[in-house]
């Protein structure tokens, strides 16, 4: 266990950034980057135009995963000597599908201080309004580029039961979503939430096929940033054991037990590999009498 105080010397700020619209800025993260002895940027040219928006003139360096390694080490030993840093990405929350993770535990292991300036991220923007199931959710982030993994990180996630969010260029937008409904049937309800903050917001919904057609017809569709949501797996309600055994018994006097196994899961809702426990102890049970 170890605990990092606060320190009035060196610090790391995480500090979130608009991702659009650059009102969307707390006063806080504003006043850091405005006292802070150095930010560390993704790209200086991105975040110039939001610090001359609120005419903050603090130097900055470059920190981007080309670089990450070296200046990782170069930064913690500035906030070691007692500089104070903000570490910002060119939008959103740094470390998100972005630069930082490096820094961050290159810092902790130093045990210098680390604090979290919150503000917008794109994947919680497009969960909160998209209508879909909030309680629990699974973000991927970036999505391979090459299809044939694609359809196989689809498949992995095919019973997972939580929203599931993916970053996703406009690009390969269409070849994603008839990847989708080739991976998961029935169709999954999906959202797409484009350009969120910004002047084209736009929320698309409906199977993925629905959504491919509607690009096909609407192709500026694809231009500009996009998340893409997916309901999660719906959860069939486990039986309780006794009614899951009492099939499991019939089904074992008829067929073998992989097949038994197999229909038991289905009907009974329970997992393949409690049936599979089961069936065997009541071979065992069977084979003792
Ligand atoms: N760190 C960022 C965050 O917290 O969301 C994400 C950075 S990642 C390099 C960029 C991707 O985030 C984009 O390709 C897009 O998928 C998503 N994204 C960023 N801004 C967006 C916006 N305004 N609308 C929709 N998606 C956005």
């Amino acid at each position: 266990m170890s605990i990092t105080s606060k320190s009035l010397d060196g610090v790391l700020y995480i500090v979130a950034t608009p991702i659009g619209n650059l009102a969307d800025i707390s006063q806080r993260a504003l006043d850091i980057l405005k006292t802070v002895d150095l930010i560390a940027a993704e790209d200086t040219r991105q975040t110039t135009k939001l610090l001359q928006a609120y005419g903050i003139t603090t130097p900055m360096r470059a920190y981007h995963e080309h670089n990450e390694l070296k200046e990782a080490t170069i930064l913690a030993s500035l906030i070691a000597t007692g500089t104070k840093v903000a570490l910002v990405s060119d939008a959103g929350t740094p470390l998100i599908s972005d630069p930082g993770f490096r820094l961050v535990t290159k810092a902790r292991e130093l045990k210098l201080p680390v604090i979290p300036i919150p503000g917008p991220s794109a994947l919680i923007c497009a969960l909160a309004a998209s209508g879909l199931p909030s309680d629990r959710f699974l973000f991927i982030g970036f999505l391979p580029k090459n299809a044939t993994q694609r359809l196989a990180l689809f498949k992995s996630l095919e019973t997972e039961p939580g929203t599931l969010i993916f970053y996703e260029t406009g690009l390969r937008l269409k070849d994603t979503l008839l990847d989708l409904a080739t991976a998961f049937t029935p169709p999954r309800h999906t959202v797409i939430a484009r350009e969120l903050t910004k002047k084209y917001e736009t929320f698309l919904t409906g199977t993925p096929e629905q959504i491919v057609d509607f690009i096909i017809q609407d192709p500026i569709q694809t231009k500009g940033e996009h998340v893409l949501l997916v309901t999660g797996a719906k959860q069939k309600p486990a039986q309780d054991l006794e009614a899951a055994k009492r099939i499991l018994k019939i089904l074992l006097d008829e067929l073998p037990i992989n097949q038994a196994t197999k229909l038991a899961a289905r009907i009974s809702g329970n997992t393949r590999n409690t049936l599979y426990q089961l069936a065997l102890n009541l071979r065992q049970t069977q084979s003792d009498i």
